[in-house]
């Protein structure tokens, strides 16, 4: 079974777009997931196909129409999950993009203007996604974005599938730094454990890092984990090793 992506825009030439290329992309031509655009302004019904109007109440900017996106919502009828992308959605997490990956795919609305019509979120159930407390012009790069992050988790889309179990959010933590060849560069070594070759000592030091890392940079993310909330030290990269 493979992921089944359907999103509904203005703006279907955003599509595939950097989805069509390196993991992703590759993914798609291996038939592991599939994306189809469905083009909002299809389904309007007026002699000038609109799909926005003024705001209720006055103010600024137009608003999407609640009864051209239901049509065009209706036309994908399915047990999909519905998500829309708005700044007033619950924020993307890794945990709901490891569920959604799991699931037979996913239905993604994208806003434009100053948002859509409130009662399309009252009579059609769907749940509003927000990929971060800034606005965007429209919700298409916030789709991809869903979609990228849900197609990297298909098996076998990813080269080793355990690449992803320690990754940053999986443990509730962030992942800890990485180093590559050369060994100096610039005058920096890289850290004299990685290269004991000791798996146990390098866990343990990865997993100091990865709190150390965290409580500095992510306080909301230490404090859920368990950890005390600290205050992050101002420009400080890493605590000294010992
Ligand atoms: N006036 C709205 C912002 C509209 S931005 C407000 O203040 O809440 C236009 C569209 O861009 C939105 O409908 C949404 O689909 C998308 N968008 C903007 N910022 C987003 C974000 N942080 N997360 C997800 N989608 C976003």
């Amino acid at each position: 079974m493979s992921f089944a992506a359907t999103v509904l825009t203005l703006y279907p030439e955003m599509f595939p777009g950097p989805l069509g290329l390196s993991l992703a992309g590759r993914a798609m031509g291996d038939g592991k997931w599939s994306l189809e655009t469905i083009q909002i302004r299809d389904f309007a019904t007026d002699k000038h196909r609109s799909v926005d109007d003024t705001p209720a109440g006055g103010g600024a900017g137009m608003v999407m129409r609640a009864d051209v996106l239901a049509s065009a919502l209706d036309s994908v009828a399915d047990d999909r999950p519905i998500l829309a992308m708005s700044p007033r959605g619950a924020p993307l997490s890794q945990a709901r993009v490891r569920e959604l990956a799991n699931g037979p795919g996913v239905t993604i609305i994208c806003g434009r203007f100053e948002g859509i019509d409130e009662r399309l979120f009252e009579a059609r159930p769907i749940e509003l996604v927000s990929i971060g407390d800034f606005i965007l012009s429209g919700g298409e790069i916030g789709a991809l974005i869903v979609l990228d992050a849900c197609v990297r988790l298909l098996p076998g889309v990813m080269g080793a599938p355990s690449s992803g179990d320690e990754e940053s959010f999986e443990s509730g933590l962030l992942e800890y730094p990485h180093y590559t060849r050369p060994v100096e560069w610039e005058g920096r070594t890289i850290p004299e454990v990685l290269r004991s070759g000791d798996h146990a000592k390098i866990a343990a030091w990865r997993k100091a890092q990865a709190e150390i890392d965290t409580r500095s940079r992510r306080p909301d993310l230490w404090e859920r984990h368990g950890g005390v909330r600290v205050q992050p030290p101002s420009g400080a990269r890493h605590e000294k090793e010992d």
